[in-house]
C-alpha cells in the first residue's frame, strides 16, 4: 500500500548515493494521536518547536550513523469555524435558531438534530463567528508555518460547504482592510520575515485542480500538469508548474491576485463567489543551516570508510520544506447545488476527489491496511499531508443555517475523522554538497598552489644548504690549516718564553743578591749615620756650652772692665772736684787785682774742667747703657736655653691656651646670638621705615657708600650704627671679624653687614684694617658664593677705600684684581654699585694710577656700564672723574706725560655719549672728567676726533656749576688744537 510503504521508507538515503537524508525524529512523546485532544493548536506548536530544537542538537549523531529513520507522531489538527449569518440568512432564517451551538472554551460544538436533541463534538479548536482572521491564523496556521521554517513539510487545508468561508479564511488579500488578511498572506509574511535573503530561498507555485486536471494559475496555458512521484522517496512533485522565487510580500500579493484572476470560478445558486476548483498554493522553503556541532563530520563512502572533514570543511546542510495551502471546492452534494450540464460534470469531479479524500481519511483514521491514495489527483497531491511526514492543520468551515444542517453534519464528521489521522513528522535536511564541493575545490586549489610554492622553497633551501655546507667545509679546512700554523707558532713562542723566564729568573736572583748586599750596606750606613749624629750632637752641645761659658766669661770680663772704668772715672771726678774746691779756696786768698787777672784764666780752666766732666758723664751713661744691653742679651740667651730644656712649662701653656680657646668659642656662640638678634631688630626697623616712606634709591655721589639705601633713613642707620658701636665695644672687633669666617652663611651675612656698618665710620676704618678686617673682606669677595655677602663686602671695601693708607693696602693685597673680577661676574646692580664705588675711590689716589690701570681697574669700571643702572653709572662716572683729575694733577706737576690712560683704555666714546646724561650725578662727574682731559693738549686731538669738542662748548655754556663752566671756557680758549678746529669749522666762540 502506497501510504503505508511511504511511511516506512520516506526520508532515507539510498545505499550507493553519497547524499544523505537527514530526516530526524522528534523525541517528544506528548503528541499522542489521541482524538479528540484537549491540547490547543498553539501549545502543540510550542512543543514541536522545543522538540525540533532537541532534534537539532542530536542531528550529528544521525549524520554519523544514518540509521535513525523514525518520525515523530503528529496528529492532524482540526479546527472548526462558524461563518456569521449572511444577509440572506438573516432574513430567511430569522425565525430559526442556528443549527450549531459553539462552546469554544470547551472546544466543543453542539449540532442540533431537532428542537430537543443534539450531538456534541470535540475539536482541537472551535472558532466562533466573531473570531478574527488574525486569531484564526495564529491557532490554525502559525504552528504549521513555524514547522515549515524549521524544515518540516506542512499543510493547511480548508474543508466545507460552498459559501461557508474557506476562501475567506485562506485567500483573503485584505487590500481594503488589513485585518481581513487570510492565512496565505499572513503565512507568507511570517516566512519572508524569518528567512535570510542571502542564504535562503522561497519559491511559490499556485495551481488549481479542476476536473482532475492540474492547472498552473500563474501560467494558465499550462494545463494538465503531471504529478510525479519519486518511487524511492515517495516525494510528490509537479515539474511542469511555474516556480516563482519570492523576494517580498508585495511580490506575493501580486502573484496571488494573478492566480485568483485565473481561477475558474463559477457561480452557483448557493454562493456567487464560491469556487468549483481546488486551489493549491505550494511554498518551497530552502534554508542553509550550518551545523553548529564542533565535532568533525564524516561522510560515509561506498567502501565503508568515511572521509573525515576538518573543522574548516564541515559539510553545510540545507533544509528543504514545503508549505501546502489547500482551498478545497465546496463539499455540498451535487443534487443540492442544482448544477446542470457541464456544471454537473464539475460537481461530479469535485465530489470524486472529495469522496476519494474522505475514503483515504477514513482508511487512515481506522488504520486500514489499504489507503486509496491513487483514486484521485487530490489524494495523490495530499499524500504527505495525511498519513505522511507533514504537520497538517485542517479547518472545517460551517454555516449557521438550519437549512444546510445535513451538509454541516457531513462536514463535522469529516473533521472528526480527520482528527484521527496520525502523521510522522520528519525533518527535511540534507548536506549542501554543492557548496561544500565548491569550498573544497577552492581549498584544494589553494593547497596545490601552496604546495608548489613550498616545494620550490624546499628545493631552493636545499640548494642554499648545500652551498653553505660547501662554504663551511672550505672554512673548516682553512681554519684547520690556520690552527696547525698557530699551534706551531705557539709552541715556538712557548719555548722562547721558557728561555726568557729562565734568564729573567737568573737576573732576578742576581738582583736579589745585590739588593741584599745593598740593604746590608744601607743598614750599616744608617747605623754609621746615627752614630755620627749622636757624636755630632754631643760635640755640638759641648761646643755650645763651651761657647756659652766663654761668652759668659767674656761678658763678665767686659762687665768688670766697665765697672773698673766707672770706678776710675768716679775717682777721677772726685779728684777733679777736690781740685776745684782747692782752687776756689786759693782764689779767696789772693788779692783783688790778682784775682781779677787770674780769674779769667781760672774761669777758662773751670770751663774746660766742666766740659771734661760732662764728657765723662756722657761716657758713663753710654757704658751703663751698653751694660744694660749686655745684661738683656745674657738673659735672653739663658731664656732660650731654659725653654729648650723645660717642656713641661710648654705643655702647661698649651693647656692654658686650650682653655682660653674654649672660652673664646663660648663667647663666639653668645656673639652669634647677639648678632642675629641685632640683625632681626635692624631688619624690622628697616621694613617699618621702608613702608612709611616712598623713597627712591639713594644716589651716592660722594665717596661714602651706604649699605642701607633710603637717604631719609639716616636716623635709623645712625641708630643701628650706635647699636653696632655698642656691640663693637662689648664684643671687640676681633671677635666680629672672626665671625666673617663662620661656617653658617647667615652668621657670615650678619657679620659682614656689621663690619660694613662699622667701616662706614671713619674712626673705625683704621681699626678694622689693623685687625685684619680688610683681608677678611677681600677673602669674602673672592670666595663667597652668596650675592648678599659679596655686595656687602664690596660696600665695606668701598668705605675702607676712602682712606689713603687703606687704598694702598687694598692695592697691595690684590684688591683691585678681586674687584675687577667681581665687576665682571656680578649682575646685581647694587653689587656693581658697591664695586664701582670702591674702584672709584681707588681712582682718586694719584700714586696708584698706573697699578690700578695695569691690573684692569679702568677696564672693569668701563665694563660695568653694561648694567645701565643709574646708580652704577654714577659711580663709574665718579671713578672716571677722579682718575682724570689725578691725571690732570700729575701732568700739572710734571709727573706724567703722554695721552690719558682713560683714552687709551677706550673710555672716551662712553664719556662723550653720557656727557649730557639726564641723571645729574652722572652728568656732573662726566663734565668734570671732560674738562680735566681737555686741559692737556696731548689729549686734544682725540677729544676733537671723539666729538668731545661740542660737549665742551655745551658745558662752557650750559653747565649748572659755575666753576666747571669757567674751567671749560678757559680750556677751550687755551687749547690751540681746539681753537684751530673751531676756526676750521668757522665756529665763533
Ligand atoms: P467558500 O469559499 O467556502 O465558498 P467564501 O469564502 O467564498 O466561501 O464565503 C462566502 C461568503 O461568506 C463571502 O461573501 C464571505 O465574505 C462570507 N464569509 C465567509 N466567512 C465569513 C466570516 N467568517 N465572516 C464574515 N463573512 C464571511
Ligand atoms: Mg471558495
Amino acid at each position: 500500500m502506497a501510504f503505508a510503504s511511504y511511511n516506512s521508507k520516506s526520508g532515507f538515503s539510498v545505499g550507493s548515493r553519497t547524499v544523505l537524508r537527514l530526516d530526524r525524529p522528534l523525541t517528544v512523546s506528548s503528541m499522542k494521536p489521541v482524538a479528540p485532544s484537549p491540547l490547543p493548536f498553539a501549545s502543540a506548536a510550542t512543543r514541536t518547536k522545543s522538540a525540533s530544537s532537541l532534534q537539532r542538537r542530536s542531528s550529528v549523531g544521525s549524520l554519523k550513523t544514518g540509521k535513525d529513520d523514525s518520525g515523530v507522531p503528529g496528529r492532524v489538527r482540526v479546527a472548526v469555524r462558524l461563518r456569521p449569518r449572511n444577509a440572506e440568512e438573516q432574513i430567511a432564517d430569522a425565525d430559526f435558531a442556528d443549527c450549531v451551538e459553539l462552546l469554544p472554551e470547551l472546544k466543543r460544538l453542539k449540532l442540533r438534530k431537532n428542537n430537543w436533541d443534539c450531538e456534541t463534538y470535540q475539536f482541537d479548536e472551535v472558532l466562533t463567528e466573531t473570531a478574527s482572521q488574525k486569531r484564526v491564523y495564529e491557532v490554525v496556521a502559525k504552528p504549521v508555518v513555524e514547522s515549515v521554517l524549521e524544515g518540516y513539510n506542512g499543510t493547511v487545508m480548508a474543508y466545507g460547504q460552498t459559501g461557508t468561508g474557506k476562501t475567506f479564511t485562506l485567500g483573503r488579500i485584505g487590500e481594503e482592510d488589513c485585518a481581513d488578511r487570510g492565512i496565505m498572506v499572513r503565512a507568507m509574511e511570517d516566512i519572508l520575515a524569518d528567512i535570510s535573503p542571502e542564504h535562503d530561498t522561497v519559491t511559490v507555485s499556485y495551481l488549481q485542480l479542476y476536473m482532475e486536471s492540474v492547472q498552473d494559475l500563474l501560467a494558465p496555458e499550462r494545463d494538465n500538469i503531471p504529478i510525479v512521484e519519486d518511487p524511492k522517496t515517495g516525494d510528490v512533485s509537479l515539474p511542469g508548474a511555474t516556480l516563482v522565487e519570492l523576494k517580498d510580500q508585495q511580490n506575493f500579493v501580486q502573484l496571488l491576485q494573478t492566480g485568483e484572476n485565473n481561477r475558474i470560478a463559477s457561480n452557483t445558486k448557493m454562493n456567487t463567489e464560491s469556487s468549483r476548483s481546488h486551489a493549491l498554493l505550494l511554498v518551497h522553503v530552502k534554508r542553509s543551516a550550518k551545523s553548529k556541532q564542533e565535532k568533525d563530520l564524516v561522510i560515509p563512502q561506498e567502501n565503508g570508510n568515511g572521509v573525515q572533514l576538518s573543522k574548516g570543511h564541515r559539510a553545510p546542510t540545507i533544509r528543504k520544506s514545503k508549505l501546502l495551502i489547500v482551498d478545497l471546492a465546496g463539499s455540498e452534494r451535487v443534487d443540492k447545488s442544482g448544477s446542470e450540464g457541464h456544471q454537473l460534470e464539475e460537481a461530479k469531479a469535485i465530489n470524486l476527489s472529495l469522496t476519494a479524500l474522505g475514503k483515504c481519511i477514513n482508511a487512515l483514521a481506522e488504520s486500514s491496511p489499504h489507503v486509496p491514495t491513487r483514486d484521485s489527483k487530490l489524494t495523490r497531491l495530499l499524500r504527505d499531508s495525511f498519513g505522511g511526514t507533514a504537520r497538517t492543520s485542517l479547518i472545517i468551515t460551517i454555516g449557521p443555517s438550519p437549512r444546510h444542517r445535513a451538509e454541516t453534519a457531513s462536514t463535522i464528521l469529516f473533521g472528526q475523522r480527520a482528527m484521527k489521522v496520525e502523521n510522522m513528522l520528519k525533518l527535511k535536511e540534507e548536506f549542501d554538497y554543492k557548496s561544500l564541493c565548491r569550498r573544497l575545490e577552492a581549498d584544494l586549489d589553494r593547497l596545490i598552489a601552496e604546495n608548489e610554492r613550498q616545494s620550490q622553497a624546499v628545493l631552493e633551501s636545499e640548494e642554499e644548504m648545500e652551498r653553505r655546507l660547501e662554504e663551511a667545509r672550505i672554512i673548516v679546512v682553512e681554519a684547520e690549516s690556520r690552527l696547525s700554523a698557530a699551534l706551531e707558532t705557539l709552541a715556538e713562542e712557548r719555548r722562547k718564553h721558557q728561555q726568557e723566564n729562565k734568564e729573567t729568573l737568573q737576573k732576578v736572583e742576581v738582583e736579589r743578591a745585590e739588593m741584599e748586599r745593598f740593604e746590608q750596606k744601607l743598614k750599616k750606613n744608617v747605623q754609621d749615620l746615627q752614630d755620627q749624629k749622636e757624636k755630632q750632637t754631643f760635640a755640638e752641645k759641648e761646643k755650645h756650652q763651651k761657647a756659652l761659658v766663654e761668652l759668659e766669661e767674656k761678658y763678665n770680663q767686659e762687665l768688670s772692665n766697665v765697672k773698673q772704668i766707672l770706678e776710675t772715672e768716679r775717682a777721677h771726678r772726685e779728684k777733679l772736684e777736690n781740685e776745684l774746691k782747692e782752687l776756689l779756696k786759693k782764689a779767696e786768698e789772693t788779692t783783688k787785682e790778682e784775682s781779677l787777672r787770674t780769674e779769667r784764666a781760672k774761669e777758662d780752666e773751670l770751663q774746660k774742667l766742666k766740659q771734661q766732666l760732662e764728657k765723662e758723664h756722657l761716657l758713663r751713661e753710654q757704658a751703663e747703657c751698653e751694660l744694660k744691653k749686655i745684661e738683656q742679651q745674657h738673659k735672653k740667651t739663658n731664656g732660650i736655653i731654659q725653654d729648650n730644656e723645660d717642656s713641661s712649662i710648654l705643655r702647661q701653656k698649651v693647656e692654658q691656651e686650650l682653655q682660653e680657646k674654649e672660652k673664646l668659642e663660648e663667647e663666639v656662640r653668645a656673639l652669634k646670638q647677639q648678632l642675629l638678634q641685632l640683625h632681626i631688630e635692624a631688619e624690622e626697623s628697616k621694613r617699618t621705615l621702608e613702608k612709611a616712606s616712598s623713597t627712591r634709591s639713594s644716589v651716592c655721589s660722594d665717596s661714602h657708600i651706604s649699605i642701607n639705601r633710603p637717604s631719609n633713613m639716616r636716623d635709623t642707620i645712625n641708630g643701628q650704627r650706635a647699636t653696632i658701636a655698642k656691640l663693637f665695644e662689648q664684643v671687640g672687633l676681633h671677635k666680629i671679624l672672626s665671625l666673617l669666617q663662620s661656617e653658617d652663611v647667615d652668621v657670615r651675612v650678619h657679620a659682614v653687614k656689621v663690619v660694613a656698618n662699622l667701616a662706614a665710620e671713619e674712626g673705625n676704618q683704621e681699626k678694622i684694617v689693623e685687625a685684619g678686617g680688610l683681608g677678611s673682606l677681600l677673602m669674602l669677595l673672592q670666595s663667597s658664593e652668596d650675592e648678599t655677602i659679596r655686595r656687602v663686602a664690596a660696600g665695606a671695601i668701598a668705605n675702607l677705600a676712602m682712606n689713603e693708607t687703606n687704598q694702598e693696602l687694598i692695592m697691595a693685597q690684590g684688591g683691585i684684581g678681586l674687584l675687577a673680577r667681581t665687576a665682571d661676574d656680578a649682575e646685581d646692580p647694587q653689587t656693581l654699585r658697591m664695586v664701582a664705588g670702591a674702584i672709584a675711590n681707588l681712582c682718586g689716589n694719584e700714586k696708584l694710577q698706573i697699578k690700578l690701570r695695569e691690573e684692569g681697574g679702568i677696564r672693569a669700571l668701563l665694563g660695568m656700564v653694561r648694567s645701565r643702572h643709574p646708580d652704577v653709572l654714577a659711580q663709574v662716572a665718579r671713578g672716571i672723574a677722579n682718575f682724570a683729575k689725578c691725571e690732570s694733577r700729575g701732568s700739572g706737576q710734571g709727573n706724567r706725560i703722554g695721552r690719558s690712560l682713560l683714552i687709551d683704555d677706550g673710555a672716551l666714546p662712553w664719556i662723550v655719549a653720557n656727557a649730557n646724561n639726564e641723571a645729574s650725578p652722572i652728568r656732573r662727574h662726566i663734565e668734570l672728567a671732560l674738562c680735566h682731559l681737555a686741559q692737556h693738549e696731548v689729549n686734544a686731538k682725540d677729544l676733537v676726533a671723539g666729538g668731545a669738542l661740542w660737549e665742551l662748548i655745551r658745558i662752557s655754556r650750559e653747565c649748572s656749576r659755575e666753576d666747571i663752566r669757567t674751567l671749560a671756557q678757559r680750556t677751550l680758549n687755551a687749547s690751540p688744537t681746539f681753537q684751530a678746529e673751531l676756526k676750521r669749522l668757522h665756529v665763533v666762540y
